[in-house]
């Protein structure tokens, strides 16, 4: 039987819980443990692909095809374990099957309640990931303790733990311990009433994660352990860290978080094996190869959390190529406004990600543009490939008019098209060409190269794809497919040849970097970047 552990979160949203339980999920797996992740989230939208990163934040795609939330992006980045469509579920997602079933005439008879029968649907999704490969089961409950929305959710893992039993279940609750600086003190107080309503809903906390600016003294830890009425060694501080989200299980281990927990499960205390996570933050902190300045051209670039994956997977390219990568981040339409020169001319590499919409796409293709022109190193992903794409038209073949028919339908040169199986798709929800996709590689190409193979799988979320039509004349005017789908049909690679590295993608390569094992794109984009600079010899600047 699997055990659980539930996440809470309080007093404020943005503690960083996705960042915590993917942290415990990677300490008890660190110590022999098969772990499983998910995320409960109490809005109505059905899954999160619907929504602007302007409310959301960046949509995560699984292996399979979901549109998921972004804490899932950590979950894998920290764990290494994949995700799955049933690693994320929403309100909307539970009330659709519950509504559903009451259709099908499955409740026949019975009023239909949210207690019980949309608590029933919660539970049946968090059990869904308790099979017999899983040890644990770690549930995060997303919004914040309070909320009316989450209180079904809340409701649903105090059955459960009951019914499991309380050597089977673990409540662990975040909140905020804020630090006032007018009186120079730690305040304990909104975290013992955050427990307080946790309380009063029938759920009494076994453990504290309390994020904080300043540390935790000895006086704050009795307070919260006897006024939220929980063992003063299970009052964990999660102070911010110094440097990378990465420290962040690192500290947990040093309080021996993960050891409670396994006490707290009734599960034997195994070795803790962290050696190569020591390492991998070893060099990310204290990288031995200088500085690489890489531009980000987008159009959410106010908002982190839109590109999170891209900036992770940076992050991990440095790693990997030990150097430090400082991230600018372009606004497209201010590249519109003052051509491109000035806003990349410092840049090492320049990086366009995916997006939707008109806004700031004649930005992107002129940092493409830049970018080939000037033999600075780029990388574009989905829609920066397709504004790669455009840019090639125009600017190569002579096609004034080219564009992405998504922008222009009529255009002459539409080389960005409707995939054939869009064109019958009139729901906008989950209906996009998601998940992983084969490529096969063409040999001696960039891709070829960095990859190392000749087949890979890469996860998509796109409408649009390269026009066959021009493929030909494109080809021979110099742009390489280096990337198909293996009928030779589809195009998800292109490059060009006389430049050091210019690769684009159909596809989201960020969604499959780790801290331990960087994206080969990625890494293959920042080693010239970091060559561009000069910075190859060990400590050069
Ligand atoms: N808007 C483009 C399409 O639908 C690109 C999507 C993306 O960048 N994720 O094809």
């Amino acid at each position: 039987m699997s055990k659980h552990v539930f996440v809470t979160g309080g007093v404020v949203s943005s503690l960083g819980k996705g960042l915590t339980a993917a942290s415990v999920a990677l300490l008890l797996s660190r110590r022999g443990y098969r772990v499983r992740l998910q995320k409960l989230d109490p809005y109505l939208n059905v899954d999160p692909g619907t929504m602007s990163p302007y409310q959301h934040g960046e949509v995560y795609v699984t292996a399979d095809g979901a549109e998921t939330d972004l804490d899932l992006g950590h979950y894998e980045r920290f764990t290494g374990i994949p995700c799955t469509r049933g690693s994320n579920c929403t309100s909307g997602r539970i009330y659709s099957s519950v509504i559903a079933r009451e259709r099908e005439g499955q409740y026949l008879g019975k009023t239909v309640q949210v207690i019980p029968h949309v608590t029933d649907e919660i539970k049946r999704n968090i059990l869904a990931l308790a099979d017999d490969e899983t040890d644990v089961v770690v549930t995060e409950i997303g919004g914040t303790v309070g909320d009316i929305e989450s209180l079904p959710f809340l409701e649903a893992i105090r059955q459960l733990r009951h019914e499991i039993g309380r050597d089977n279940g673990l409540f662990m609750h975040i909140t905020l311990v804020p630090y006032i600086r007018a009186a120079g003190e730690l305040k304990t107080k909104p975290s013992q009433q955050s427990v307080g309503i946790l309380r009063s809903i029938g759920i009494f906390p076994d453990m504290l994660v309390c994020r904080c600016e300043q540390p935790l003294a000895a006086e704050h830890r009795d307070k919260l352990a006897l006024f939220c009425n929980v063992d003063r060694n299970l009052v964990i501080e999660e102070k911010d860290v110094d440097h990378s989200i990465y420290e962040v299980p690192v500290e947990l281990a040093r309080q021996d978080l993960d050891v409670y927990v396994l006490e707290k499960l009734r599960l034997h205390v195994n070795a803790l094996e962290m050696d190569d996570w020591r390492a991998m933050l070893d060099r990310l902190i204290a990288p031995g190869s200088g500085e690489t300045r890489i531009a980000v051209v987008g159009k959410y670039v106010s908002l982190r959390d839109a590109y999170k994956s891209v900036y992770e997977a940076l992050t991990h390219a440095g790693i990997a190529n030990d150097v430090r990568v400082n991230v600018d981040m372009v606004e497209a339409e201010d590249i519109e406004r003052d051509g491109a020169e000035r806003h990349l001319a410092d840049a090492d590499g320049i990086l366009a990600p995916g997006g939707f919409g008109e806004r700031g796409i004649e930005g992107k293709i002129a940092a493409a543009r830049f970018a080939r022109e000037n033999q600075v190193p780029f990388l574009g992903i989905c829609l920066g490939m397709q504004c790669a794409v455009v840019d090639f038209a125009r600017h190569v073949c002579g096609w004034a008019d080219a564009n992405s028919a998504e922008f222009v339908p009529d255009t002459a040169h539409p080389v960005i098209a409707l995939m054939e199986d869009q064109k019958r798709v009139a729901n906008k929800g989950g209906t996009m060409r998601l998940g992983h996709y084969a490529c096969r590689l063409a040999p001696d190409t960039l891709a070829a190269r960095a990859y190392g193979t000749k087949e890979i799988k890469e996860r998509h979320r796109h409408r649009f794809e390269f026009n066959a039509a021009f493929r030909a004349h494109m080809e021979e005017k110099g742009l390489v497919f280096s990337g198909l789908s293996p009928d030779g049909q589809l195009v998800e690679i292109v490059e060009l040849r006389d430049h050091p590295w210019f690769v684009a993608c159909q596809f989201h390569p960020e969604f499959q970097s780790t801290p331990l094992h960087s994206h080969p794109l990625f890494r293959g984009f920042v080693a010239q970047a970091r060559e561009r600079r000069g910075g190859a010899v060990s400590g050069d600047q």
